[in-house]
């Protein structure tokens, strides 16, 4: 069977003498593709699977065996993305944790389109790059099903509090207040250690600016999700640190490329 499908290069990987095998991220799910002679300069299909290519993929399916690339053509290159190992590396981060989120033969339209429009803001230093990252971060984990509720304290039902804490493996935000009630609770201070790691809790402290970053990250529509400034540095910090402490926690895991992105920074 031959179709055409719209798809985002997630990983390359040699395969044998001057093949690739390549991972795209299509609407319809992740595929895993054969590409003939791609590793040849003098292959037509060079350039067509590479990472971080948005392409019309020419699939032949055969059952049994491997699906391969038989053409295609390129929609968006995302070139920009080589011209630094920083940038590079994060936009691997951005593949790496949506191929995670994907499976074969289910709806991800919504991820796609999350890496999508991510890659192009890395490309285009649409905002600080620490920003950029927290907010795919918080974007995805709501996309596979893990959205917090960060609309009211879970223990009171306020709504703003002047110091709040994101409660990671909980999905909920807890106030300063409350948060002091529940260590009396339990016969312990822990004023030194709220944004440690305790037992199995993670608490990430916020501010009013870097909460209303991460409410505004979640509930707007998706391509809007870069459309804010976070004016302090402070501000940056929290809602950075909220979203990649709310990922990889409810991963379990992780990643080499980021990593390797940190070792750039
Ligand atoms: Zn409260």
């Amino acid at each position: 069977m031959l179709y055409t499908v719209d798809g985002l290069v997630l990983r390359v990987q040699n395969h044998g003498e001057n093949d690739r095998l390549i991972t795209i991220l299509t609407a319809n799910g992740k595929i895993s593709a054969l590409c003939h002679g791609a590793r040849s300069l003098k292959s037509k299909m060079a350039n067509l699977t590479q990472p971080f290519v948005y392409g019309n993929f020419e699939i032949n399916k055969r059952s049994g065996a491997l699906p391969w690339v038989r053409g295609g053509s390129t929609n968006e290159v995302f070139y920009g993305l080589r011209e630094g190992v920083e940038k590079m590396f994060l936009a691997t981060y951005v593949c790496d944790v949506a191929s995670e989120l994907s499976g074969e033969g289910v709806d991800c339209s919504e991820i796609l389109r999350l890496a999508l429009n991510t890659l192009y803001a890395i490309m285009t230093d649409l905002r600080p790059l620490s920003q950029i990252k927290a907010a795919f971060e918080l974007r995805a984990a709501a996309i596979s099903g893990y959205c917090p509720d960060v609309l009211h304290c879970e223990d009171c039902g306020t709504e703003n509090s002047e110091n709040t804490y994101f409660d990671v493996m909980n999905g909920a935000i807890v106030c300063s207040a409350c948060l002091e009630k529940r260590g009396a609770g339990l016969g312990k201070k822990y004023s030194s250690v709220y944004d440690d790691v305790r037992e199995r809790s993670v608490l990430v402290p916020l501010n009013p600016a870097s909460l209303s970053a991460i409410r505004f990250v979640l509930y707007s529509p998706q391509e809007k999700i870069y459309s804010f400034s976070l004016s302090k540095e402070e501000d940056l910090r929290m809602f950075a640190r909220a979203g990649e402490e709310y990922l990889l926690n409810h991963l379990g895991h992780g990643f080499d490329s980021l990593d390797l992105y940190y070792s750039m920074i």
